[in-house]
């Protein structure tokens, strides 16, 4: 598998260092607010990683996605809501599990808090050896990064050396790449914010030290295989992370540095703060279905930004839908036989897939080579050239492009929990009859309109009413 590499600059070839088992991390969610589907962007991107990893590459996976559960904004979030941090933070890591699993993310095998005690240790252990190995300072019970210290300063974002503000320090866990500065390890307390004492005094951890800690705790002795997070993330935060975690160790951080391009909304980067982001739960309050939205998030190079618009969840929900169709096609197939030319098409497909997803990921070709097998197999369909005998073939080279996609599975699990409840439809067709019995049969279409408007189709034959989704 090939994967483009932020810290070359380069596509080179992946294979993980140890036991074939890719030791991957995953800067999580900052759990002060729920979660945005720009945020899911990144996160439905490193799903389709993994999937790949795993069934196009065939590698065990270690992977670890952390929630920052203390840095600047969730301390403000939970004193604004007048709620301890633990109690706030809980709230949108539920959010963030729930939201995960509508959208079809596998879990992964460790998902650590940063105010765990483990973790809390495993900081100050690291900013214990910092200090040991000379790359740090302290100054009002706070502890800085001193830059200088480490002369591969700036080696992932590329930075300029001759602005490198030597001296200058910075407290904020963001700031901007013109403003390159040391960085704070370890906060001293400051009045009403949560206080922790592991022997770096007495204090809370900065942003950085927290992934470094938590990735090398829990993935082992460096370096790790990959590390992985939106492209924001690149400065200051994983330049942060290599000059933390290589400091210390002496000992190079991580292989492979993956990210994520941004989700856009009108050309703007869809973001909290800028107020113009939608939630999961605002995509299904406007009548879409989640697997059309990871089908959208998934179906555009992780590498290009993507603009989002909901024209553009419609052509998924489209694109997603000529897919079910042929497979309702073949599940209906009648014709009996079995067709050389068949599987030879169906592999030709298969391994055309492999290898996009082998391409640094691309989902798009390996899309467009799943639409290109749906138009020749049609074809053939039309012509009695596919039978019975071929549709398990067909079915289970659909199976395995969707363990990487993940979208088929869900929309299986859609169609099996209706819109609205069940008990609801029924009674909506029994009143539908009544009017109809009554020749009232404007009451009657109008019943029918409701369902329909809320994404259930009913369909009459001499054997009763049935209802599907839209
Ligand atoms: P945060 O909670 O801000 O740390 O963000 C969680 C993840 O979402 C990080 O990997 C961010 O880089 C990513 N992210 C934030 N906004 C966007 C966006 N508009 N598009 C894609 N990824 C994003
Ligand atoms: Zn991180």
């Amino acid at each position: 598998m090939r994967l483009y590499n932020t810290l070359s600059r380069q596509q080179e070839d992946f294979a993980p260092v140890r036991d074939g088992t890719v030791r991957m991390y995953t800067c999580g969610l900052t759990v002060y607010a729920r979660g945005h589907i720009g945020n899911f962007r990144t996160f439905i991107a490193v799903d389709v990683l993994r999937r790949a990893l795993k069934y196009v590459a065939g590698h065990k996976m270690h992977h670890v996605m952390n929630f920052t559960d203390v840095d600047d904004k969730t301390i403000v979030g939970a004193e604004k809501a007048g709620l301890p941090l633990r109690e706030y933070t809980d709230t949108y890591i539920a959010a963030f599990r729930e939201d995960a699993q509508a959208l079809g993310i596998e879990a992964v095998e460790d998902t650590p808090r940063a105010t765990d005690e483990a973790n809390l240790q495993a900081m100050a252990g690291m900013i214990n050896q910092l200090e040991q190995n000379g790359h740090t300072y302290r100054t009002d019970g706070s502890i800085y990064f001193k830059i200088s210290t480490f002369p591969a300063y700036g080696k992932l974002a590329r930075l300029d050396h001759e602005a490198l503000q030597s001296g200058a320090r910075v407290d904020a866990d963001e700031y901007e790449k013109e403003n390159v500065r040391d960085f704070v390890l370890w906060k001293a307390t400051k009045p009403g914010e949560p206080t922790w004492d592991c022997g770096c005094g007495p204090g809370r951890p900065g942003w950085h030290i927290e992934c470094s800690a938590m990735a090398l705790r829990l993935l082992g002795e460096a370096p790790i295989d990959i590390h992985t997070g939106g492209v924001d993330l690149v400065f200051p935060h994983h330049e942060n992370e290599i000059a933390q975690s290589e400091g210390a160790t002496g000992k190079e951080f991580v292989r492979f540095w993956f990210h994520v391009e941004h989700l856009l909304v009108d050309n703007q980067k869809m973001s909290k703060s800028a107020g113009n982001f939608y939630t999961v739960q605002d995509v299904v309050d406007k009548g879409y279905r989640l697997s059309a939205l990871r089908y959208l998030l998934l179906s555009a190079y992780y590498r290009k930004q993507l603009n989002f618009t909901w024209i553009g969840l419609e052509q998924a929900e489209e694109a997603l839908r000529r897919i079910t169709d042929f497979l309702g096609r073949v599940d209906a197939l009648t014709s009996a036989g079995e067709h050389g030319e068949v599987a030879e098409r169906v592999q030709q497909a298969v391994t055309a897939f492999d290898a996009a997803l082998g391409d640094d990921l691309n989902t798009a070709q390996g899309l467009g080579e799943i639409f290109d097998l749906i138009r020749a197999l049609n074809i053939a369909m039309d012509a009695k050239q596919v039978g019975k005998g071929d549709a398990d073939r067909i079915r289970s080279a659909f199976a395995h492009f969707d363990q990487v996609l993940g979208v088929l599975a869900m929309r299986r699990d859609e169609d099996a929990r209706p819109p609205i409840p069940e008990a609801e439809i029924l009674a909506a067709i029994e009143a539908r009859h009544a009017a109809r019995r009554s020749r009232n049969f404007a009451e009657g279409d109008r019943i029918r309109q409701e369902l329909l408007d809320k994404g259930i189709i009913l369909e009459d034959s001499p054997q009763g009413t049935r209802w599907k989704r839209k």
